[in-house]
């Protein structure tokens, strides 16, 4: 496969990925492992934007399942999105890495509010910026959050690292002989409900142009092989 020629580009890190072999939380040292992948991408000659999920900390789902409301469970799972951002940070500019954290949700002394002139200027001082707390409104994911700033930043293509190394036709940790598709359109992703990204930020990246590339973050070194084209993955695009 020949190496794309993206000049920036998001990557979408679930919460999950946060959390190594706990069961939830952070653990500094897979924080660690992960900021340097992030920082070999940048090494490409990249700028990178980063979004984290908050699912190792609080999904807004799962605390509606005992009795949150919804919407305050979701605010608290944006809230968990800006601590993992901000783990994020500290990992990353511990190996020399600027970054920059800006949240949806306003909160002054903490972070960076979400403005997007600004944000381009830091992607082009050559910063990594880390949009925190999702879209800023209940009822959305951080990967729709991460769908909608990939448009709003011009990405090239939207990076997605899960602990599954693309897409198959059936989930393939229940199907030994599930199919994984190199390359799938984002039409098929939505018609069969195959589980990539909610169908709101596979239809965003749809009307944008924005390819989605899947592949395995638990693999040391697979973001930048990525890059270059090898290792991996799955291309969610128009056209396959
Ligand atoms: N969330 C939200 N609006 C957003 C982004 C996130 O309400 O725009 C909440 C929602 O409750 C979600 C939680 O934050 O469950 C954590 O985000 P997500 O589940 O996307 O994290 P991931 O699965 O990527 O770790």
């Amino acid at each position: 496969m020949t190496a794309p020629q993206y000049k920036r580009i998001l990557l979408k890190l679930s919460g999950e990925v946060l959390m190594g072999e706990q069961e939830y939380g952070i653990d500094p040292a897979y924080v660690v492992r992960l900021a340097e992948e992030v920082k070999a991408a940048m090494e490409t000659g990249l700028e990178v934007c980063l979004v984290i999920g908050g699912g190792n900390i609080f999904r807004g789902v799962a605390g509606a399942a005992r009795g949150l409301d919804r919407t305050t469970g979701d605010y608290m799972g944006m809230l968990a999105t800006v601590m993992n951002a901000l783990a994020m940070q500290n990992a990353l500019e511990k190996l020399g890495v600027p970054t920059r954290v800006q949240s949806a949700i306003p909160m002054a002394s903490v972070c960076e509010p979400y403005i997007r002139r600004r944000a381009e200027r830091h992607l082009e001082k050559g910063r990594i910026v880390i949009f925190a707390a999702g879209t800023g409104n209940p009822f959305f994911t951080t990967d729709t959050g991460a769908a909608l700033r990939a448009a709003e930043m011009n990405c090239d293509a939207l990076l997605k690292g899960t602990s599954v190394d693309g897409v198959y036709d059936r989930d393939p940790k229940l199907f030994p002989n599930a199919v994984r598709f190199d390359t799938i359109t984002y039409g098929k992703v939505l018609s069969d409900n195959l589980k990539v990204m909610d169908a709101a930020a596979v239809s965003l990246c749809r009307e944008n142009d924005i390819p989605i590339v899947v592949f395995s973050i638990r693999e040391r070194g697979n973001v930048a092989k990525v890059l270059a084209g090898e290792g991996v993955q799955t291309i969610v695009q128009e056209e396959s």
